[in-house]
């Protein structure tokens, strides 16, 4: 079985689309919950089929529960797991993972990211004294290819780093221990607000950037002391779309350059990954950007990984849209086995968790 799960979604359509388009103003046709038919305005027509379609009347919660609520409780059982929203700007990635605002939670159109917190803790089993549970915290965000911390903005140059027991970590990364979903929130919302500060600042829109959020649950049994360690990541990528529709000059072109270079390497990994013509080569160009790095046990290691591609219905993002269901189409046929994470199998606390050297604390967090 494919460990990778892909998900279309449309958003429905705004306002412009809707006044440039008139009476079809739709490119979906649906078939049923796994495929539809794409027409592109030009006559051309495609079908896709997917884990899942989320069309334009489809809720927050239809998403979280296929997509993330399977993975939540994989993470909670020591296997990680990795939740992507990909496709060009204005498609709905943030809609997606955020919401309207993260801080809303009562809110029914709560995006995946209060859903997932409030689904692990549920998980949790708080109440069995013989385990002890510690859920940790970070957010980073990759602009230009370097990796900030959200939670402490002195941060702004993250090293990614590998070794044999810890898989890949971010050094150095901040690491807040949270207890509960509302605790949790006002971390979250905290580190956005930093993110659209750093935006303002440095005159840069989120969907320049890649942002992940990442989450470590560890337990401890107290019978045993050996530590199970699952890891979650969201990530909400930066828009997909190509240089020449942005219209782009200067530093912004700059970014939109970093930010192909990056999804390219994504798209590169995913090929390499799902080639299995006879004279392919083993070689996964995972170290050709910092996402493909992070990336790594999400795609073809030990984790379980779920891409939500979002979507607009309107024949004018049609070019834009097609790109981005390839991308899935491809990305539908990695295989890897979601297994235990090193960390959950039998490895002394001592050997998980070496004294940090004297001038980098070995915080694992990837
Ligand atoms: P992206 O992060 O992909 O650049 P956003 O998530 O910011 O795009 O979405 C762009 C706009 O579309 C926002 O105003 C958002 O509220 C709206 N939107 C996106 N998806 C939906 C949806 N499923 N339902 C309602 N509004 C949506
Ligand atoms: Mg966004």
């Amino acid at each position: 079985m494919s460990s990778v799960t892909v998900c279309a979604r449309f958003r429905p359509l705004n306002s412009k689309e809707r006044r440039d388009h008139g009476d079809s103003p739709s490119c979906i046709q649906s078939v049923d919950s796994e495929n539809f038919i794409f027409k592109d305005g030009k006559e051309e027509e495609s079908m896709f089929c997917f884990d899942r379609v989320f069309y334009q009347e489809s809720l927050q919660s239809d998403v979280y529960d296929f997509l993330a609520r399977p993975i939540i409780q994989d993470v909670v059982n020591a296997i990680s797991g990795t939740i992507i929203t990909y496709g060009q700007t204005g498609a709905g990635k943030t809609y997606s993972m955020e919401g309207p605002s993260i801080l809303e939670n009562k809110d029914q159109n709560k995006g995946l990211l209060p859903r997932v917190v409030e689904g692990l803790f549920e998980c949790l089993k708080l109440d069995d004294e013989t385990i002890k549970y510690t859920v940790k915290l970070s957010m980073v965000e990759i602009y230009m290819e370097k990796v900030r911390d959200l939670l402490d903005l002195s941060k702004d140059n993250l090293q990614i780093k590998e070794c044999k027991v810890l898989g890949v970590f971010l050094s150095g990364v901040t690491e807040i221990s949270i207890t509960d979903a509302a605790e949790a929130l006002v971390h979250l919302s905290n580190g956005i607000s930093n993110r659209t500060v750093g935006e303002t600042q440095m005159n840069m829109e989120s969907s320049r950037s890649h942002c992940a959020y990442i989450f470590t649950v560890q337990q401890e049994s107290v019978r045993d002391t050996r530590l199970k360690t699952g890891k979650l990541i969201l990530l909400d990528l930066a828009g997909s779309e190509k240089i020449e529709k942005t219209g782009a000059e200067g530093k912004i072109l700059e970014e939109a350059k970093t930010i192909n270079k990056s999804l390219s390497a994504l798209g590169n990994v995913i090929n390499a990954l799902t080639d299995d013509s006879p004279g392919r080569v083993n070689h996964i160009p995972y170290r050709d950007s910092k996402i493909t790095r992070i990336l790594r046990d999400a795609l073809g290691g030990p984790s379980r990984t779920a891409l939500l591609l979002c979507c607009s219905p309107s024949p004018s993002n049609a070019a834009e849209s097609l790109s981005t269901l390839r991308f899935g189409t491809r990305a539908k046929h990695i295989k890897s086995t979601p297994r235990g994470n090193r960390s959950a199998e039998k490895v002394p606390r001592k050997q998980l968790f070496p004294s940090p050297t004297k001038d980098e604390s070995c915080q694992r967090i990837l």
